[in-house]
């Protein structure tokens, strides 16, 4: 088995920030990370599962809608991938991300959490999502990070691994 790109970016460098995690057969995919892996708690899974819906709901509505694939947490808790048709950059994912987690932070409801519409409709929380989305917000406006320190992986047959 290929070891696969993502698990070839150093997870102990990785700072909250927004980053092209890849970029091939015509998407992009973001990494928009949320908390710094194994150094912060990752985001709650009620809480995340909240910001899933609303996340989705924003970039489903928003001028890019048409060109949104896919919005939804990493196994890991620590962030949310965000796949695109297109080109897009961080700068404009930056933009748009801090005006989706400013419409979060208006928001009394999570949409969608009805047995009908959820598949694990009690697993939510607003106001830890809120928590969280505040301070991603703040990370986004003043402390942002886009660039990936890559890992240098020794595969067993001996062919080093340092992007796929
Ligand atoms: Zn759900």
């Amino acid at each position: 088995m290929e070891v696969i790109q993502s698990f070839t970016i150093d997870h102990t460098q990785l700072k909250p920030g927004i980053y092209v995690s890849r970029e091939d057969k015509g998407f992009t995919t973001f990494d928009l990370r949320i908390t710094e892996p194994n150094k912060e708690p990752a985001v709650a899974p009620a809480a995340m599962h909240s910001l899933e819906h609303l996340m989705a709901t924003w970039f489903r509505n928003s001028e890019v809608k048409e060109d949104v694939v896919y919005v939804g947490p990493m196994g890991c808790l620590t962030g949310m991938y965000l796949i695109m048709t297109g080109s897009y950059t961080v700068q404009e994912m930056r933009r748009l991300t801090i005006e989706c987690l400013e419409w979060i932070l208006t928001q009394t409801e999570v949409p969608a959490t009805q047995p009908e519409s959820c598949g694990n409709y009690l697993l939510h929380d607003l106001p830890m999502c809120k928590w969280e989305c505040t301070r991603y917000l703040n990370r986004l406006q003043n402390d942002f990070h886009s660039e990936y320190t890559k890992l240098q992986i020794t595969l067993d047959d001996g062919r080093i691994f340092a992007d796929a």
